[in-house]
């Protein structure tokens, strides 16, 4: 048969090892053409070069990934139109925030044959109610899209430490397997579960639970307290879920997507990191200020999903059965000191 090509919608931190990933399996596997495109969000570096002559003369995303080669088939383009417009498969993976502007652009862009996957760990909330992303492109594109979450600190992937992540899919077993094969290293294991929106929401809820756990850090309240934050935030995670969508699944909270993720954003995430800082700071500096400052032009999603999730209980009358998610967006916005991230518990009820 013919062979799919790939293209990457995104070129941050972890799209830009997302590249690196399937380049070097698109080079290794026949059903694959070689060549990979990313789409990069164009900008002009200090040194005033393009940030897309840069990748593709030095292979090497010098901004959001320094000092890793991407392989030689990573074609950096900065048009988005030309990137998409030939592509079988497609990957978005750019800060949630973006996709709903990226998604306009590209109605009637695609194929219409094309397989998409989300890398993407966010939220929509419309008049109508939660979306995620997912399902944003599915809806937006008419096409079908499965998503890829797990403990994956982009920066330890791309020096190719081991770690696994989980496939989540609708009901299309072979696309899935499609889509574990172009990821799938010796380094990254990759395991499909038919799950698409537990998968999903685990890989977004879990971003707030890491900012709960970067206030405890920077409160220097310690181990367990930190545990207690990631058992109660993985609690509150499978209960907002199935609210949401009765058929997710309880076993989609034990693979990598769930548990795995949670511990490692906990430890060493970008979200984790600026939590930190702004309790350190008691608050007086907006998450806004800090992540500019702390992360140069890498973006949280966090505090975002936060609010979104906010705004979600509030409308539906669960804050009371949510109380980690409710006071982490108490505290983004100043309503709460950092403290509270414990206190909750004296005032209101727990889930069983
Ligand atoms: P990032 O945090 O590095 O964000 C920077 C990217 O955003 C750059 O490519 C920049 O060009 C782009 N950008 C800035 N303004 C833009 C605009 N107006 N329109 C479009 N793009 C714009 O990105 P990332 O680390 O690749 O994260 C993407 C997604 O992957 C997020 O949902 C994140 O949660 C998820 N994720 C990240 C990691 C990680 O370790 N970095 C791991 C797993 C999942
Ligand atoms: P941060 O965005 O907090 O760095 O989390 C990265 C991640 O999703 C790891 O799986």
């Amino acid at each position: 048969g013919s062979k799919s090509k790939v293209t990457v919608v995104g070129s941050g931190n972890w799209g830009s090892v997302a590249a690196k990933l399937i380049a070097s399996n698109t080079l290794k596997l026949n059903s694959f053409h070689d060549e990979v495109r990313m789409w990069v969000f164009e900008e002009t570096l200090q040194t005033g070069e393009k940030l897309t002559d840069v990748i593709n003369k030095t292979n090497e995303n010098v901004k959001y990934l320094p000092g890793i080669k991407l392989g030689k088939n990573v074609i950096a383009d900065p048009d988005l139109d030309n990137a998409v417009k030939d592509a079988n498969m497609l990957v978005f993976v750019t800060p949630h925030q973006f996709m709903e502007g990226i998604c306009k652009r590209l109605v009637g862009k695609v194929r219409g044959d094309v397989e998409a996957i989300s890398l993407i760990k966010g939220m929509e909330v419309k008049m109508e109610g939660p979306c995620m992303i997912s399902n944003l492109i599915s809806e937006q594109l008419g096409i079908n899209c499965s998503v890829l979450m797990g403990a994956n600190i982009a920066n330890e992937i791309a020096v190719e430490k081991f770690s696994e992540a989980t496939v989540g899919f609708r009901d299309n077993r072979e696309i899935a397997e499609q889509w574990v094969k172009l990821f799938s290293t010796p380094y990254f294991m990759v395991t499909p579960v038919q799950d698409v929106e537990g998968v999903e929401l685990c890989g977004t809820l879990k971003n707030v639970v890491a900012i709960a756990a970067g206030f405890v850090d920077g409160l220097d309240m310690g181990n367990n307290t930190k545990a207690a934050i990631m058992r109660i935030g993985l609690r509150e995670m499978r209960a907002f879920s199935k609210l949401l969508f009765s058929s997710v699944r309880d076993s989609t909270f034990f693979e990598s997507c769930g548990v795995a993720d949670v511990i490692t954003t906990c430890l060493g995430g970008r979200n984790r990191k600026v939590a930190e800082a702004f309790a350190r700071n008691g608050g007086k500096r907006s998450f806004d200020d800090l992540e500019a400052e702390m992360l140069q032009g890498q973006k949280l999603q966090g505090v975002s999903t936060a609010r979104e999730v906010y705004e979600v209980l509030s409308h539906r009358g669960w804050l009371e059965l949510f109380p980690l998610f409710a006071t982490v967006h108490e505290i983004c916005v100043g309503r709460l000191p950092p403290s509270a991230i414990v206190g909750y518990s004296e005032k209101k009820p727990r889930l069983s």
